[in-house]
């Protein structure tokens, strides 16, 4: 008997994936790049491949040159002299490091509160280790204004509460958060903060898009405030960081006794994490600081994000400005597509938006992701509004796309 729900049902990726969408379609979809890592960075990984050592099984913590690195880089950034031994765990990808913590920490029944819209491999990774997502809605911005920002989507504080029984066991905070583009404010985080120690919590943060905070924004590590570090695990990626989401590389930065069992489950789920790019992702942030790297790439991602946006701006669309990550989401309510048009199976029966997305890929020839999948399935209208355009793409590839969007006008 095949099991059901929506953990198991078919995921936006593989339905909007660039394979079945015609082949001149621009993929605004899924966030990866369509440029490679930094040469210095993939030379590393060449040099790897080519000796003997990083071709073979990693110490399950990860690969010491690479532990080394998150300290010396992250440790200033949280104030803390990271222990590399007890304190830093290497996985493959963020997603299998999150997923190794509900391994860790969930017993069966256990909640787990995620702000929606959320990132959707959080629902399958909670409910597969038994745990209950509850989620706490972040109210999009009301006023009917074209152009709002990410830091309009609110939370309200009484609801997070009301969110809290018994059995909450953690929270996922998310920021900048995917697929909104909100980088949540200090005070936002202080709240957060406080509830999660009035009612024992841990706190997973995703942290995966740290490198991408515009405008002078300040991205808060919710591990930095006061209390915090004890109950909190960090989580980044380097595929994000240096532009290599195939690596599967990301890294954990928690407590010891945090750590410790996580270590436990990632050794049983996947050993190690690929042992060549982790080399690689060690002289990625080895180098970064003297090469302003992270810099450079910001600047880069700021005018990416600007081609966009103004494109919607130009053609009146509705859209929220993200301060972080590279995501926009653009509202499609208004969008018109036959209701006899020729959808395949895969999005028939699911929100609107998965028609709309469909239509547009299509049609206008640019991908998006229907956003009512980052929503339970109870909550899937209100994502119904929206798409979302993922700008990790070059510049020429992103004007090709605004050429095609002002068909949508
Ligand atoms: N993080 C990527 C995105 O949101 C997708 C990751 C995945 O495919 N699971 O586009």
């Amino acid at each position: 008997r095949l099991k059901e729900g929506k953990a198991l049902a078919q995921d936006v990726w593989s339905i909007f994936a660039a394979a079945n969408l015609p082949a001149d379609c621009i993929n605004l979809g899924q966030g990866y790049m369509n440029f490679a890592p930094p040469k210095w960075v993939t030379k590393a990984a060449e040099e790897a491949l080519n000796s003997v050592a990083p071709n073979h099984y990693s110490h399950p913590r990860g690969r010491i040159r690479l532990r080394e690195a998150i300290k010396a880089f992250y440790g200033p950034q949280l104030n803390r002299d990271l222990d590399v031994e007890s304190e830093i765990l290497v996985t493959s990808g963020a997603n299998e490091g999150q997923y190794s913590v509900f391994t860790a920490f969930l017993e069966q029944g256990d909640e787990v509160i995620m702000f929606e819209p959320f990132f959707d491999q959080y629902l399958p990774s909670v409910t597969f280790n038994g745990g209950k997502p509850v989620y706490v809605p972040l109210h999009p911005p009301k006023d009917s204004k074209l152009k709002s920002s990410s830091n309009e989507w609110a939370i309200d504080f009484d609801e997070l509460r009301r969110a809290i029984t018994p059995r909450t066991k953690m929270i996922i905070v998310n920021t900048p958060h995917n697929p909104v583009g909100k980088v949540f404010t200090k005070q936002e985080l202080e709240g957060i903060a406080s509830i999660a120690e009035e009612f024992n919590l841990l706190v997973m943060s995703d942290e995966v898009y740290d490198c991408l905070v515009f405008d002078g924004k300040e991205h808060v590590r919710i591990a930095n405030l006061p209390g915090m570090w004890d109950r909190t695990v960090t989580v980044c990626s380097a595929g994000k960081a240096f532009a290599a989401t195939g690596w599967r590389i990301g890294w954990l930065i928690a407590p010891a006794y945090i750590i410790q069992p996580t270590l436990a489950a990632s050794t049983r789920i996947v050993f190690c994490s690929n042992s060549p790019l982790q080399e690689a992702a060690a002289t990625g942030l080895e180098q970064a600081k003297e090469r302003k790297f992270f810099e450079t790439q910001l600047a880069e991602y700021a005018e990416r994000r600007q081609i966009l946006c103004d494109a919607f701006d130009q053609l009146g669309l509705k859209y929220t400005m993200p301060e972080g990550s590279y995501f926009i989401l653009l509202d499609i309510s208004k969008v018109k597509f036959p209701d006899d048009y020729p959808f395949p199976q895969s999005v028939l029966g699911r929100g609107r938006d998965f028609r709309a997305c469909w239509f547009i890929a299509v049609e206008v020839g640019v991908s998006s992701i229907p956003v009512s999948e980052f929503y339970c399935e109870e909550h899937a209208n209100i994502g119904e509004a929206y798409a979302r355009f993922a700008f990790c793409k070059d510049v020429d590839t992103l004007k090709a796309a605004v050429e095609r969007l002002y068909r949508l006008k």
